[in-house]
């Protein structure tokens, strides 16, 4: 690594916007990681590089770099699991393909959903289309906002809990790849795939190890550790498979505006580790202030 590094910490690589389930403009999000003292970002809504021109305009003009990124929804083991990607290509086909039939499934998806709530509850799917932004990526936390809005339930983090939970009958997921294809899809695009918050259920429900290595040998290159809904027991596991293989870890907040009690830079990820995701990134460019 050279020594003229050309960003400054702290770095916060995982924050969203209106562009999928944030609830704030990407030009808001950047502000908002500004006033809490970040240098360097990266927008990371689900599914998407909608908001990545936005992004670099505000982040540049209040002095910050941007690292391009997306938070890419996959599935291992029957599991839902996210998949960070920086300075992938994002006109790759590959990798655009598997987007956008992502996001074309998640609004069938979400509408089945409100009709099965609209049985029991008053809400109907222009509720949701009315909180949802414009070609954002829809999920259920628009639903959340929608029931907030008509006044069944108070928060985001209560419709999640009782509507929203896969228990109340009403959920179903959405077509998303299996995790060893989001990998070389993200790798062959120039990206850097790190799977994001990889052990909020604790070691039991966390990827198996030998998965891990597989996806690891397929260009997985790090895991977001230092996040707040990882379990203590499953970061013990992946520090020490991170240190065997030489990968990269990072922290960050997951921001969602007003939709989550999350706060920019509340973890944060090293200077070196920035400089190693910028250095394996060839899809696309930091963009430096
Ligand atoms: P979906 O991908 O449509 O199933 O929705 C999952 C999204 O909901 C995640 O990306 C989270 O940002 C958000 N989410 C999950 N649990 C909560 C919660 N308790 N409060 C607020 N947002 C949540
Ligand atoms: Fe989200
Ligand atoms: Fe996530
Ligand atoms: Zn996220």
């Amino acid at each position: 690594m050279s020594g003229d590094r050309r960003f400054e910490g702290p770095s916060d690589l995982h924050l969203h916007s209106v562009h999928s389930d944030g609830t704030e403009s990407a030009a808001d999000v950047m502000a908002a990681a500004h006033v809490r003292g970040l240098r360097t970002v990266a927008l990371t809504d689900h599914d998407t590089t909608s908001g990545w021109t936005e992004a670099a305009e505000a982040a540049t003009s209040l002095g910050m770099t941007l690292l391009p990124g997306m938070e890419f929804s996959a599935h291992g083991e029957g599991r839902s699991v996210h998949l960070l990607a920086y300075l992938f290509d994002p006109d790759d086909r590959g990798l655009r393909t598997e987007m956008e039939r992502i996001r074309e499934d998640r609004v069938g998806r979400a509408e089945r959903i409100v009709r099965r709530i609209g049985r029991d509850y008053a809400l109907e799917w222009e509720d949701v289309v009315e909180q949802t932004g414009d070609g954002a990526t829809v999920g259920r936390p628009h639903i959340a906002d929608a029931l907030v809005a008509r006044g069944i339930v108070a928060t985001r983090g209560a419709a999640f809990d009782t509507i929203l939970h896969p228990r109340a009958g009403y959920y179903e997921g959405h077509y998303a790849p299996d995790i060893a294809k989001a990998v070389s899809l993200v790798a062959a695009a120039g990206g850097v795939p790190i799977v994001a918050h990889p052990t909020t259920a604790g070691r039991a429900r966390m990827m198996p190890v030998p998965l891990l290595e597989r996806l690891i040998s397929l260009g997985l290159a790090g895991f977001e550790l230092e996040h707040r809904e990882n379990t203590a027991e499953g970061k013990r596991v992946l520090y020490r498979l991170a240190e065997r293989h030489d990968l990269i870890v990072t922290g960050s907040s997951d921001y969602h505006g007003l939709g989550k009690p999350n706060i920019p830079g509340e973890n944060t990820t090293s200077d070196d580790m920035v400089a190693r995701i910028i250095a394996l990134g060839t899809g696309s460019s930091p963009v430096y202030a």
